[in-house]
């Protein structure tokens, strides 16, 4: 049920508490994007991962969570979205096709470009939602100075 001061979502869906605090030093457009998306979305969703330290990036480096240590987590370029059913998480591939969807549709109406870890054809990543390089190639350091 939605507060007063917060429009309900036309699929019912809010942003909770915790997927907030996530979103936190995610760059606005994408958080924008995010919160949009929950409008378009059969699918209830909550924010798994926003910005990432370099700590973190290397834990999941070393266990091949991940492949690479130029994550755009770590600059707030990225979130990882999971699927929210009967409150848990679900991995089921279909759900995340339909989250990448209302994130296309969200990202169409904010004119924004976004790309799905899904798409990737050599480690595909259903929850990975990230700006492109070639529209926001903003370095880490950059980011760091911008949001101090
Ligand atoms: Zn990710």
């Amino acid at each position: 049920m939605g507060s007063l001061s917060e429009p309900v979502a036309a699929g019912g869906f809010q942003l909770s508490a915790r997927s907030k605090e996530r979103l936190a030093g995610v760059h606005m457009d994408l958080a924008r994007i995010v919160r949009r998306a929950l409008a378009f979305s059969p699918v209830d969703f909550t924010v798994l991962e926003g910005r990432r330290t370099d700590e973190r990036q290397q834990l999941l480096y070393q266990s091949g969570a991940t492949r690479t240590l130029n994550s755009r987590h770590l600059s707030g370029h990225a979130v990882d979205l999971g699927a929210w059913i009967g409150g848990a998480v679900r991995w089921d591939w279909p759900l995340y096709e339909k989250i990448a969807h209302a994130m296309q549709m969200a990202a169409a109406e904010q004119d924004v470009s976004i790309e799905w870890g899904g798409d990737w054809r050599s480690f595909r990543d259903g929850p990975h939602f990230q700006l492109p390089w070639k529209d926001y190639p903003v370095s880490r350091q950059a980011q760091d100075k911008e949001t101090i």
